[in-house]
C-alpha cells in the first residue's frame, strides 16, 4: 500500500488525551506475581484486575488482540471509549488509522500484537495517573514477554516514555532505536494516531519511523 494512502486518510476527530508524565516504576513485585502466567491465565488475571481505581468505572478490561507470535508488538496508551464498549484496543477513529499505516508497512492489524500501557480506561480519557501505570505495566511486560517480539512500536509520548523510563519529548525519542531495559528487546518511538489525525503534516515523519521499525525487523520498506 505505502504512505500515500494513509496520509490523505481522513477521520472526523473529537478530543484525544495528551500526554502525561512517566514514573520509573514498572513494578517489579507485580511483575513476579505474573511471570509465570500464560495467555490465557494472564488475560484472566487482568479482566478480574483491581489493583487500582479504574476498575470501578471500566465497563470491561481492554487485554490485548492480534498475533501471539507477532514480529511487531504495538503498544499505545490506554482504551478510550469504543475500546471500553469492546474490549478490544485501538478500534475507534484512532484504530482505523493504526490499521492503515501497519498496512502501509505490509502487515494486516491481524499480524501484530497490540497493547496499551493501561488495561482500563481513564474516565474522559484523561492520562493515565503514575500509580494506574504502576499496576497495569507488570501485565504488559508480561505480554511482551509472552509474545517476543523482534521489535516494540510505542504509539505516543505516553506509551515511550512510559516504557523507556524518561521524560524525553516524542520527539527526541521518534528517529532511533532503544532497548526494553531488562528485557533487551528494540523498541522505536513514533507518534500516536490520534495526533496525526490531529496533526497530519506529521505523518510523513511517522512514515519514516515505520521504515525504521521495517530495518529494524528485518524487512525491507516498498
Ligand atoms: N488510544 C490508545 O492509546 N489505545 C487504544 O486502545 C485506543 C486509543
Amino acid at each position: 500500500m505505502g504512505i500515500q494512502a494513509w496520509e490523505a486518510r481522513q477521520v472526523p476527530s473529537p478530543g484525544v488525551a495528551a500526554a502525561r508524565k512517566p514514573e520509573a516504576s514498572s513494578g517489579s513485585s507485580e511483575r513476579l506475581e505474573v511471570s509465570r502466567l500464560d495467555f490465557d491465565a494472564l488475560r484472566e488475571r487482568v479482566a478480574g484486575c483491581q489493583a487500582c481505581a479504574l476498575h470501578k468505572s471500566r465497563t470491561q478490561t481492554v487485554f490485548g488482540t492480534g498475533n501471539p507470535d507477532a514480529d511487531w508488538m504495538i503498544v499505545g496508551e490506554a482504551p478510550g471509549a469504543e475500546e471500553d464498549r469492546q474490549g478490544e484496543p485501538f478500534v475507534g477513529r484512532a484504530g482505523l488509522l493504526l490499521n492503515a499505516m501497519l498496512e502501509a508497512a505490509g502487515y494486516a492489524r491481524a499480524d501484530v500484537y497490540i497493547a496499551n500501557i493501561l488495561k482500563c480506561r481513564p474516565p474522559g480519557n484523561r492520562d493515565p495517573k503514575s500509580e494506574e501505570a504502576d499496576c497495569c505495566t507488570p501485565y504488559l511486560y508480561r505480554q511482551i514477554e509472552l509474545v517476543q517480539p523482534k521489535l516494540i512500536v510505542c504509539v505516543g509520548r505516553v506509551a515511550a516514555q512510559r516504557l523507556l523510563k524518561t521524560d524525553a519529548p516524542l520527539g527526541r525519542l521518534r528517529g532511533r532505536v532503544h532497548r526494553l531495559d531488562d528485557m533487551d528487546f528494540p523498541v522505536i518511538a513514533t507518534y500516536h494516531p490520534a495526533y496525526l489525525l490531529r496533526q497530519p503534516r506529521d505523518k510523513r515523519k511517522a512514515w519514516q519511523d515505520l521504515r525504521l521499525a521495517l530495518e529494524v525487523s528485518g524487512k525491507s520498506p516498498s
